[in-house]
């Protein structure tokens, strides 16, 4: 018994003595990761991002009944117009890292869950919610940054109303399996305005205003919604990349 142990320490020692001299062993060539271009700013696309806005048309976005998307286009930017409905991509995405920019009203009006309300639905399910949340207290799981009545962000990191604000987001979308029972939770990760609010959390399911939050199978993509909640909320420079 004494030998075995002896010959193993050995063994252990050489072995370790052997990358101590050769760095190479520690190396990993293949695969090579592919060449991305990032943009000028972290903000701007990078070569493979799909653009999804661009301020100049709505071509990638239809009205939910699959019709041309009625909101306001203007200034670079679109707006939520009254009565128009929620917005969704022609495309559809699961894991994603999405860049978006938003901006509420200049003109504060309302309080809570009434003020510069919109939403981001990753695959039409999961809201990331959109709130004018400077100076207006309202539930903590429903304020900007929040996933909507489920996480609360990690902080409220929010600009003035009227500014224009941004969220970065990687987002992995759950797995079910085949009799249909969820397998992996779906999880996000979101910097607002360059501070994380959501650090690789685990979405409870999808989003609900009344209860609780449900997990019924679904495809492997689906459209990114935009909210209209009645509040002239703006978007630009929508771009997203697909992992
Ligand atoms: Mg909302």
């Amino acid at each position: 018994m004494k030998k075995v142990v002896f010959f193993s320490v050995v063994c252990i020692s050489l072995s370790a003595s052997a990358q101590d001299k050769d760095p190479r062993l520690t190396e990993v060539w293949k695969p090579e990761p592919r060449v991305v271009t990032p943009g000028k700013t972290a903000a701007s696309a990078p070569s493979d991002a799909i653009i999804l806005f661009n301020g100049k048309n709505l071509d990638e976005w239809q009205a939910r009944d699959g019709k041309a998307a009625k909101w306001k286009l203007e200034d670079d930017a679109m707006t939520v117009a009254k009565g128009a409905g929620e917005i969704k991509t022609k495309k559809s995405f699961g894991d994603c890292q999405l860049h978006i920019e938003w901006r509420s009203p200049a003109e504060v009006k309302g309080e809570g869950q009434g003020r510069g309300n919109s939403g981001i639905f990753l695959m039409g399910l999961y809201e990331l919610q959109v709130l004018d949340s400077y100076n207006n207290r309202t539930y903590s799981n429903g304020q900007v940054g929040s996933i909507y009545k489920q996480l609360p962000p990690l902080v409220n990191a929010s600009r003035k109303p009227g500014e224009w604000q941004t969220y970065d987001i990687i987002f992995t979308a759950p797995q079910f399996n085949k009799d249909s029972s969820l397998k992996s939770q779906a999880r996000i990760t979101v910097l607002h305005n360059g501070v994380l609010v959501q650090n690789n959390a685990s979405i409870w399911g999808a989003t609900q205003y009344i209860g609780i939050a449900t997990n019924d199978v679904h495809s492997e993509k689906a459209p990114l919604v935009l909210q209209d909640h009645g509040d002239a909320v703006s978007f630009r420079n929508i771009w997203i990349r697909e992992l």
